[in-house]
């Protein structure tokens, strides 16, 4: 498989973390498939698969991305992490035992911020504390911190309804991190916000990340938020849903989201990119649809932009 290292100027990152990554995986993907059925009657349904052959290790502390057209697995390799959905094929681990069910050590943000609407911020993040049955004053201590974390904390009693989308999702980070996770799932989570508002929580989700060090994945469709936020970025096919290629992010955190790093290693992920956006052409266009010759143009720096028109 090949790897992208490109500026290896990370001074600030302690040697001790270098070595954690030398460690056993948390995480581990072995061989993972699984399949869908398409189709009502038995005899006349046909099978697919999501996800075809997915093997990847994911260490302490890395905060991996994981991007791909629309339709290449990614949301279902979240669900089977999460113990949403069980592989057909390959085993799952984390913290080398065997993932056979959903639990509280793999917290799932999604797009939707699922907060309770009847509970204020401090209940939200106190209720999943109160299911694993810690005392009041202990879940009290917790949820301050945590909101505190992420700016919230003026905002306590305060209801979801109150709350901007970008203000939800925070709160979301904060409940998801006070249950003490092994590791943060999240599919997707800033995709409904406006531009503005997803670069503030791209930089406040890196320095909650520095700050706790949690085993992040992170699902997105776009290669300049994989940039923003991971160290490794693993590029998706569709058709069957497999690994293309994962390329290292050697930049240092927090990122400066104008380093010239930044812009060569989106040009060479969009051209890793440029097939799968024509089968994504074919499969949701007609036949003339061809984005290759027709709406991709290179720009000066030497990265490909994506004009919407019939193409060909
Ligand atoms: P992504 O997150 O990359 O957009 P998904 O993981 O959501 O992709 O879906 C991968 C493929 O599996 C798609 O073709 C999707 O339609 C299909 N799929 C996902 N979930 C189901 C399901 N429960 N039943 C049938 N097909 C599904």
């Amino acid at each position: 498989m090949a790897q992208t290292c490109i500026m290896p100027h990370i001074t600030h990152l302690k040697d001790d973390y270098f070595l954690s990554l030398k460690k056993e995986p948390k995480l581990r993907l072995i061989n993972i498939s699984k399949r869908y059925i398409v189709g009502e009657e038995k005899d006349n349904c046909r099978g697919f698969y999501a996800v075809q052959d997915f093997s990847l290790d994911i260490y302490d502390g890395e905060f991996i991305c994981l991007v791909g057209p629309s339709g290449c697995g990614k949301s279902t390799i979240i669900n089977l992490i999460a113990g949403f959905e069980k592989p057909d094929e390959g085993k799952i681990f984390c913290d080398n035992k065997e993932i056979k069910s959903s639990g509280p050590d793999r917290c799932v943000i999604f797009q939707e911020n699922g907060l309770l609407p009847w509970l204020n911020l401090e209940q939200n993040i106190e209720f999943g504390l109160k299911i694993l049955g810690l005392t009041k004053s202990k879940r009290n201590d917790i949820s301050k911190k945590y909101l505190k974390m992420v700016h919230l904390l003026k905002f306590a009693k305060s209801y979801p309804f109150q709350l901007s989308g970008g203000m939800k999702q925070r709160v979301s980070i904060a409940r998801a991190l006070a249950v003490d996770p092994v590791m943060l799932l999240m599919d997707e989570p800033f995709s409904s916000l406006d531009p503005r508002t997803r670069d503030l929580l791209h930089l406040q989700l890196q320095q909650i990340w520095l700050e706790t060090r949690k085993t992040v994945l992170f699902v997105s469709h776009s290669v300049e938020e994989a940039l923003r936020l991971s160290d490794r970025i693993v590029i998706m096919g569709s058709q069957p849903g497999r690994i293309r290629r994962i390329v290292d992010v050697n930049l240092p955190h927090p990122r400066d989201f104008f380093h010239p790093g930044i812009a060569k290693l989106r040009a060479e992920i969009l051209e890793e990119l440029e097939d799968e956006l024509n089968k994504l052409a074919k499969r949701e266009g007609d036949d003339d649809w061809n984005i290759k010759e027709g709406s991709l143009r290179r720009r000066s720096d030497g990265s490909l932009a994506v004009s919407v028109g019939s193409g060909g």
